[in-house]
């Protein structure tokens, strides 16, 4: 059989072990990536030497996790995961084994495992493939199959059900019967998984060409309803009584779908832009289904889910924006000054993701993407033709601030400054040629007299 052509730079990196006299193997994803023709993503390398004697090798390296025999080799601009062969054992918190034991081959280390084809390592000294649990045949057959008992591996980390998931979605592989059983059985060690780490899985879920694939695994297996059990609430909720279309579930993960892949605010908003549903549904006296307000309660589940999953303030802040504004619904016959003022409520950078997400809704219903709406392309015509135009569209863009309107129009600098400003901007959102600072100081003076201070 044909060795295989290791990436250069690895060639050179392992010559480094290898001279040392210590063997050297590529592991886990990029040989499972590289087999499948794809892009190898980081390398992880293990290898006989231990932390102490790769950290002598190497001239920058970084302590990752060196307790569990991993450290971090900066070579050559790029990042390698270097772990000494390992066995583990007795998983009593469910996170960590308690016991991480050395051991002396490959063949021992790759046992221990999460899936099959994430078990394929590469001797780096011969270009041989090195495959004890049968993983090229898995990557043939497009299965994800836990190695040797699929309970014991789910019961010793829980992280891997989510793995199991996530690389259903990334590979798009179905799970293996019997793995998916194991993973039914254990739902519990979800339980003891950090956040982070959950979050980090469904980010990468959330990155793959098919989110859906993953989250249908999650649904299947149970592992939505401890995870996200929110979006599971979602599944068999009809949107429209005695239509059947998609679920509110599955039209949520379409939506996912066909929202832009590399951008994962709008992929997330998209996932959870109708999460409000079940709570806002009612069915009035004619049959007739509403959902008023779902929105705002969608946004409001939003950010409990994702500060549940310790993502950063700022991103849970524009998902949930993201979702707030969802509904908006464009007219040819909204005037100039109406795409002023949506543009001002919305944010001039929310804009694009907020188009993104409203296709991406749009396309969910019909099953199919469609191209972009007539609507929305007129929308952002007509926003790009004011943006060139130079009209102000936020506070920041008026011809006065807060000092001018102070000096020139003695306004204090307290709340009520804040009421001028806005008010100001509202009539210039109404006439643009209003925006001429002696103008404004003039209408601020008028306004705050008439109807502000207090004699
Ligand atoms: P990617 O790098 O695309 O996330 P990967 O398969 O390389 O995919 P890593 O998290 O980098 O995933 O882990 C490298 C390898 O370490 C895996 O391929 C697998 O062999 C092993 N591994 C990682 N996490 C676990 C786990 N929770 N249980 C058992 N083995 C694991
Ligand atoms: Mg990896």
């Amino acid at each position: 059989m044909q060795p295989f052509r290791l990436p250069r730079v690895l060639e050179s990196f392992a010559r480094h072990l290898l001279r040392a006299g210590f063997e050297c193997h590529l592991v886990g994803g990029a040989v499972r990536n590289m087999l499948l023709g794809m892009d190898p993503g980081d390398f992880d390398v293990a290898t006989d030497a231990s932390p102490e004697a790769v950290t002598r090798l190497f001239n920058r390296v970084i302590p990752t996790g060196i307790r569990h025999g991993t450290v971090t080799v900066l070579y050559r601009g790029i990042e390698i995961e270097v772990t000494t062969y390992r066995s583990e054992s007795g998983y009593a918190d469910r996170r960590r084994p308690d016991v991480v034991q050395f051991v002396g081959s490959i063949g021992e280390d790759l046992a221990r495992r999460d899936f099959t084809i994430n078990a394929i390592a590469v001797d780096c000294a011969t270009g041989t493939i090195v495959d004890p649990v049968g993983g090229r045949a898995d990557l043939e057959r497009r299965v994800i199959r836990a190695i040797g008992a699929p309970e014991e591996r789910f019961r010793e980390d829980g992280l891997r059900l989510i793995r199991a998931c996530r690389f259903a979605a990334q590979l798009q592989f179905e799970v293996a019967p019997d793995t998916l059983a194991g993973m039914r059985e254990n739902l519990d060690s979800l339980v003891g998984v950090s956040p982070e780490r959950i979050r980090d899985e469904l980010l990468k879920t959330l990155a793959a060409p098919l989110p859906s694939i993953g989250f249908l695994v999650m649904a299947d297996s149970g592992v939505l309803a401890v995870v996200l059990p929110e979006l599971d609430a979602c599944r068999g909720v009809e949107q429209q009584k005695g239509m059947h279309g998609l679920d509110l579930f599955a039209h949520s993960i379409e939506a996912c779908d066909a929202a832009p892949r590399e951008a994962a605010e709008v992929r997330l908003a998209a996932l959870f832009h109708d999460v409000g549903k079940p709570q806002a549904k009612r069915i009035d006296k004619d049959g007739v289904v509403t959902f008023h307000r779902h929105e705002e309660i969608s946004a409001e589940i939003t950010r409990k889910i994702l500060g549940r999953l310790k993502c950063p303030t700022g991103r849970i802040r524009s998902v949930c924006h993201l979702i707030r504004h969802h509904m908006f619904c464009y007219r040819p016959e909204w005037s100039d000054a109406a795409v002023r003022r949506f543009v001002h409520r919305v944010g001039i950078e929310y804009v694009r993701p907020l188009f993104e997400l409203s296709r991406a809704d749009g396309a969910a219903t019909a099953g199919v993407v469609s191209p972009p709406g007539p609507d929305l392309a007129e929308l952002a015509a007509r926003i790009d033709r004011i943006r060139a135009e130079e009209h102000a569209l936020s506070i920041h863009d008026l011809a006065v601030d807060g000092n001018d309107l102070s000096e020139e129009a003695g306004i204090p600098r307290s709340r009520e400054m804040g009421v001028v400003l806005r008010f100001l901007l509202e009539a210039v959102l109404d006439d643009p040629k209003l925006n001429d600072r002696e103008r404004l100081i003039r209408i601020a003076r008028t306004f705050y007299r008439e109807r502000m201070s207090r004699p």
